[in-house]
């Protein structure tokens, strides 16, 4: 195949790119001196560079390609579905069949007391859509005065305005006023960073308990709903201690205040349950969902939403003045039950369950022995290890060394994508990949830090 790769001229790309492109979560300048690497194609948990270099894709895109890459059976559907009906709308009491059969789909694969879906573009769109649902059923319930949604600092709920508002990430907040009036947030049960010298047992309590704090300061008549992901995906594949979740779960009932789980990364397999909700028993009023939907393959993402929640609607009636033009975009919908379709025939569910995902976890963790890492954790395919200079009192480096930007790099360059959080590492594979695959994902990773510690040795750093 490296032959197909002479068709591409990746310095001519690069200036194209360079003189036209605005990259999304870029820093401009920097992107503009170094070149971006161009992805040409992909094939299972594998892409490859213009230059023909192969890297095996330790993230899965952006956490979204469950299934792998190459499935022509999601490029057969859209062909087919696009002959067939390219787009009609949701709008004016219509419908279309593949968007009828999708809601169907995932209603039954969603938690038993959530039947109804409502559909965007993106994992963004659905935390907007999710804001406005909110606040449109306290409304019809006679109580708009609640109002107030609780997020989490350095949760990650997207980036357009309610998307960046809900979540908790510092640098977005400072770039365009926000957050939104009408959000609050309560510290992350992130216990290696934050734990100090609490158990983490004690730690996910103590974190919970920030929320009811959070809810006795505001007013819980005036507190609408909790918003949080499962496990903290983009701030650093943080999975709360075991206590956290059950405590939480106490704290919404005795307020009556809604559960909103964004099962944008958790949801369609990653964590060996179709549902971060399901791993952790938990009984949401809102799914926002998205990458995993589709695989990505198409853009897509929807809102799963209780019977509470749309039976509310239902009695109450009164137009909710709220939808996209693509809301349940026929070709998307298509893909997306395709994609489903071939989830549930290959049991990747079951396989993240009770094969690749112990088997990833129990390799991961053989990365701890190394000098640089203060921590391995991960659940079903999403694994985080820290680097640290000193194990022992969990001792970060400098974070102006931007230790984990350079084993990112390292390792890309040594053919595995592993993201960088700080001086997190983290990884999200494709549910597709095989023992033989996580083991070289794991000895690529390991090769990276070896490569971070001799370049740190070579400054004189460590
Ligand atoms: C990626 C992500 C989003 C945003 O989804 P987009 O499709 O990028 O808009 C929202 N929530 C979580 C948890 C995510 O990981």
């Amino acid at each position: 195949m490296s032959d197909q790769n002479l068709a591409y001229n990746t310095e001519w790309l690069q200036q194209q790119d360079n003189q036209h492109y605005l990259h999304p979560f870029s820093d401009h300048k920097t992107l503009r001196e170094q070149g971006a690497r161009m992805i040409v194609r992909a094939d299972g948990v594998y892409i490859w560079d213009s230059d023909g270099n192969k890297i095996l894709d330790g993230m899965a895109g952006l956490w979204c390609t469950n299934i792998g890459y190459g499935q022509s059976r999601l490029a057969k559907a859209a062909f087919d579905q696009m002959n067939e009906l390219p787009y009609y709308n949701s709008f004016f009491q219509c419908a279309h069949p593949p968007v009828v059969e999708l809601a169907k789909t995932i209603g039954e694969l969603a938690p038993a007391h959530m039947n109804q879906v409502f559909f965007t573009g993106s994992g963004s769109e659905s935390n907007d859509t999710v804001l406005r649902m909110v606040r449109h059923y306290w409304t019809l319930k006679g109580q708009p005065e609640k109002f107030t949604i609780i997020g989490r600092h350095n949760g990650y709920h997207g980036s357009t305005v309610a998307g960046a508002s809900l979540g908790g990430m510092k640098p977005m907040h400072s770039q365009g006023g926000l957050p939104i009036p009408g959000i609050h947030h309560i510290p992350q049960p992130y216990w290696f960073g934050e734990g100090g010298d609490t158990t983490p047992e004690e730690f996910g309590i103590q974190a919970a308990r920030e929320l009811e704090s959070a809810i006795l300061d505001i007013g819980a008549d005036k507190v609408a709903a909790f918003i949080a992901e499962p496990i903290q995906g983009a701030g650093g594949v943080v999975i709360p201690p075991d206590t956290y979740w059950p405590e939480i779960k106490n704290i919404l009932a005795r307020y009556d205040i809604l559960l909103i789980v964004d099962e944008v990364i958790c949801g369609f397999g990653r964590t060996g349950e179709w549902f971060g909700s399901q791993y952790y028993g938990l009984e949401p009023d809102f799914m926002p969902i998205a990458k995993g939907m589709t695989s990505g393959y198409m853009p897509m993402g929807g809102v799963i939403v209780s019977d509470r929640v749309a039976g509310t609607f239902e009695q109450e009636g009164g137009e909710f003045f709220h939808g996209y033009t693509y809301s349940g975009h026929p070709v998307a919908a298509a893909v997306a039950l395709e994609n489903i379709r071939l989830i549930q025939e290959n049991k990747l569910v079951e396989y993240v369950k009770n094969d690749i995902g112990p088997y990833l976890q129990t390799a991961w963790q053989t990365l701890s022995d190394h000098p640089l890492v203060g921590e391995t954790r991960g659940v079903g395919l999403l694994g985080a290890l820290e680097l640290v200079k000193e194990k022992a009192g969990r001792v970060r480096f400098d974070s102006e060394l931007d230790v984990g930007g350079m084993c990112r790099t390292l390792s890309v360059s040594n053919g595995l994508v592993m993201r960088a959080v700080g001086d997190t590492m983290i990884i999200s594979p494709p549910l597709v990949i095989s023992h033989s695959e996580v083991d070289e994902l794991v000895s690529k990773a390991r090769e990276a830090l070896d490569l971070t510690m001799e370049a740190l040795q070579a400054e004189g750093l460590y």
